[in-house]
């Protein structure tokens, strides 16, 4: 089967500052770098990268450059006459950062650029692309995987859809507590909890899986390694736990190298480090 990710596609700038400056100051930099971003772009990199057959749902501009995501179908990826959504990422020495992202192309993905899609396989959706989008794909009746991410109010209708939640603690904070999403139809919630794992709540029950002890570099997109592999793994078969447990590998690797994309594991990678 395959996994049909929805979501943004940005270009990162990442800028290093001794401190990020303060409103109507300026700052020197110590330097920057450029690189592919944004969650569907990294989440469907996450999938091919681990050897799944991965198609992109996404707008980009005239300045998109398609060798970013080689292994990935773009088939349904819209060219829009608005330039490509770009993340200006700030980093200071101590690691904080801010960020402002410009959506470009990204808002105006839309319910029309959703193709009639066959029910097998996976969805995966993120939110920095109109809910309207994800909603048209979700109504294809796939097994639907949704990172909340950013945290908005969701629709009483998306959240009767989702089969799987994925947020982080603090998209968990805006969302409402997991029996209430469980309540509302949301078949899981998975809390990605960092360095110590993930937490899955069904009705009925709650399993801790453990996280991995790794050489943590850059915790950039890790959250996007995660859901790729989850998608990855549950579209091959595996049941949630160690679809989960995979994901958590996944995530851990995705850490020890700078940027979002650089450290992305083979599937291989993922049974070595179990
Ligand atoms: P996000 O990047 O969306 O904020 P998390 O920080 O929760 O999400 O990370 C997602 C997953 O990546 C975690 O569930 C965990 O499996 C893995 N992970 C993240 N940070 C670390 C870390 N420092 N060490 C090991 N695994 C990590």
């Amino acid at each position: 089967m395959s996994v049909l990710v929805v979501g943004a596609i940005n270009a990162d700038l990442v800028v290093r500052v001794p401190s990020i400056a303060a409103p109507g100051s300026t700052v020197i930099a110590t330097g920057s770098s450029t690189g592919p971003g944004g969650k569907g772009g990294n989440q469907a990199a996450a999938v091919a990268r681990l050897g799944g057959e991965c198609a992109l749902i996404a707008r980009v501009g005239p300045d998109f450059d398609p060798a970013s995501l080689s292994d990935v179908d773009l088939t349904y990826l819209v060219r829009d006459t608005v330039p490509t959504g770009l993340a200006v990422v700030l980093v200071d020495e101590l690691g904080e950062n801010a960020i402002t992202v410009v959506p470009g192309a990204n808002a105006n993905l839309c319910a029309a650029d959703v193709p009639e899609l066959p029910a097998a396989g996976v969805l995966l959706a993120s939110l920095e692309v109109p809910l309207d989008a994800v909603l048209a794909a979700a109504r294809s009746g796939r097994r639907f995987v949704l990172n909340p991410a950013p945290a908005v109010h969701l629709p009483p209708e998306m959240l009767s859809m989702v089969d799987v939640l994925v947020p982080n603690e603090h998209e968990l904070a805006v969302l409402g507590s997991p029996a209430e999403l469980l309540a509302a139809g949301v078949g899981a919630v998975v809390v990605t909890l960092g360095a110590a794992g993930c937490r899955i709540h069904r009705p009925g029950s709650t399993v801790d899986i453990p996280g991995h002890r790794v050489a943590t570099v850059d915790t950039t997109g890790a959250g996007d390694a995660f859901c790729g592999a989850l998608a990855w793994a549950l579209d091959a078969g595996h049941d949630l736990e160690e679809a989960a447990r995979l994901a958590c590998a996944a995530g851990a690797l995705a850490t020890t190298a700078v940027g979002a994309r650089a450290a992305l594991p083979k599937a291989e990678d993922l049974t070595k480090l179990r």
